[in-house]
């Protein structure tokens, strides 16, 4: 197959970089943007000088507080960052046609053909940056090589503000080097099991039996064995329009525990309503999925009269849904919830893709 060049786009701490661009006085203090700490609110974005702090995206919002007292706690503002996304798509656009949107501040664009007529994929992502930088304030890092895994850790490498090229005869290597935690696409749960089989870098990972792997992670250890090689052959696809919003956890342990089942299910609706609040939709279907405990994975949906965003709407939902299940006869090892049936009138504008993961 002919080399493809991809680049991944990543903004640095987005919606937190929009705030202090639009308010002086944020800038160079520790920003989170997030939920309500007193309503049990998630971290949505936060500034790198929060960050120090070991704040993070995702954490609870009373966490991210208790860690970094003196911070300046932001309620998000949607419009702003939709706003900033379509900007920098317009950006993209100029290059080429094959630009696949992750969410709000991610995306993957294929630049083998470059309609801007730069010769390398390097001086396009240079340019990409700069421009991004000049019409949006803000700063973005990205990543360049030959398929979308090695792209997307790359813009990760160095950040922020970052480039980082990663070519056909450094891929190995680079892959090799990579601490587990570093791979896209391989959680904690999974990171911390490779760690018990003694794989701590790509190049463990590589040396890692493709029986082994498959037996170990079902489907994704077949992927696994592939980017450890830096295969990926996933197509950077710009008609993908999103279908669904979902969220899912696997658990430290198999479990039959009711309490803590319904605690991961009220920590996924709210993580699920701020996925669904970034993108500004909303959905009629719920579905709850459940991998029980021998691996076997079921769903169970239900089609609502009005679209919903809202967290105690899909929690009351999944957990009616949870009793047309056989937990908690059988243990859990895995919980997700979603929406689909997305009103979709905004489809195609700005960012706007999926997060899961290839092969789920
Ligand atoms: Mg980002």
């Amino acid at each position: 197959m002919e080399c493809r060049k991809i680049i991944h786009v990543d903004m640095d701490a987005f919606f937190a970089s929009v705030e202090q661009r639009d308010n002086p006085k944020l800038r160079g203090r520790a920003v989170i943007v997030g939920g309500d700490p007193a309503r049990r609110g998630v971290v949505s974005a936060c500034s790198y000088e929060a960050r120090r702090f070991g704040v993070h995206s995702a954490m609870p919002s009373k966490t991210a507080v208790k860690l970094c007292p003196h911070a300046v706690f932001l309620r998000p503002r949607f419009e702003a960052y939709q706003e900033a996304s379509k900007q920098v798509a317009e950006i993209f656009r100029q290059y080429t046609d094959l630009v696949e949107p992750m969410s709000l501040d991610e995306a993957y664009l294929d630049v083998t053909e470059n309609l801007s007529g730069i010769a390398t994929a390097t001086a396009t992502a240079r340019e990409i940056k700069a421009k991004i930088l000049a019409d949006t304030g803000l700063t973005a890092s990205a990543g360049v090589s030959y398929n979308m895994f090695i792209a997307k850790v790359a813009s990760d490498y160095r950040k922020p503000d970052g480039l980082t090229v990663v070519t056909p005869e450094h891929a190995q290597e680079f892959i090799d080097r990579l601490p587990i935690g570093k791979f896209y696409g391989i959680g904690k749960v999974t990171g911390r099991r490779l760690l018990e089989m003694g794989v701590r870098t790509g190049h463990d990972l590589r040396m890692m039996e493709r029986s082994v792997l498959l037996l170990a992670f079902g489907k994704m250890g077949i992927f696994y064995h592939q980017i450890a090689r830096g295969i990926d052959e996933r197509f950077v696809n710009p008609t993908w329009i999103r279908k669904s919003v979902s969220c899912e956890e696997t658990l430290d342990h198999d479990t039959d525990d009711m309490s803590e089942i319904l605690a991961l299910l009220d920590r996924l609706s709210l993580r699920l309503e701020s996925d669904m609040l970034s993108l500004g939709k909303k959905g009629r279907t719920v579905t709850l999925k459940v991998k029980y405990a021998d691996f076997q994975g079921i769903t169970r949906s239900i089609t609502l009269e009005r679209p919903t965003d809202e967290r105690l709407i899909v929690l009351m939902h999944v957990k009616r849904l949870l009793e047309k299940t056989e937990v908690p006869a059988r243990k859990v090892r895995l919980l997700g919830v979603g929406i689909s049936n997305l009103d979709l009138e905004e489809a195609g504008e700005g960012f706007d893709g999926q997060l899961l993961l290839p092969f789920m």
